[in-house]
């Protein structure tokens, strides 16, 4: 039996432009390449899952309904390519919350933690070697190492050429393994 593939993906400062806190679908500004990285990995079979610290609803800065409404904005546009973000997963907890029930010391969620990472590896019957992650930050790729996933820094630039240039050869039709 073989897991499925995965892209693993960071959201802020790697799919949209990382305004601090971002969460106003209006501020919603995708990185270069960005939609048609997502179209490339759905092209060649990946699930496409967000996995992303959101300390911001731990802190009170906005809810967890404010983010749902965010995520909803991406795969909106995201369709009109004719791709969307398979799921999310997103730890709102942080050493120092404002809101008392997401105040934890290190929560296996949070990055460079990799319960997120886990748990989707479980919900979508993933294997993690088949998979990768992209991030922005060092955190990201430790918590992809502890799952089991090889993680990529993305430095900027046209995410779609990264992408392309991590994605194996696309077999030709009826020979892929
Ligand atoms: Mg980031």
């Amino acid at each position: 039996m073989t897991g499925r593939s995965a892209i693993f993906l960071d959201r802020d400062g790697v799919l949209n432009v990382d305004h601090g806190y971002t969460h106003d679908p209006a501020s919603l500004q995708w990185q270069p390449g960005a939609r048609e990285a997502m179209a490339l990995i759905k092209q060649a079979g990946y699930l496409a899952i967000v996995v992303t610290n959101q300390a911001g609803i731990g802190r009170g800065y906005y809810t967890e309904a404010q983010m749902h409404a965010f995520h909803e904005a991406m795969n909106r546009d995201l369709a009109r390519h004719g791709c969307a973000i398979d799921a999310f997963y997103f730890c709102a907890y942080h050493p120092e919350a404002s809101r008392p029930e997401f105040r934890h010391r290190d929560h296996p969620d949070r990055k460079p933690n990799p319960g997120m990472i886990l748990k989707a590896i479980a919900d979508w019957g993933i294997d993690p070697a088949r998979s990768l992650l992209i991030g922005d930050r060092d955190t990201d790729v430790t918590a992809a190492r502890r799952a089991g996933v090889a993680g990529h820094i993305y430095q900027g630039g046209r995410l779609d050429d990264l992408i392309r240039g991590l994605l194996p050869g696309r077999p030709a039709s009826g020979s892929g393994r």
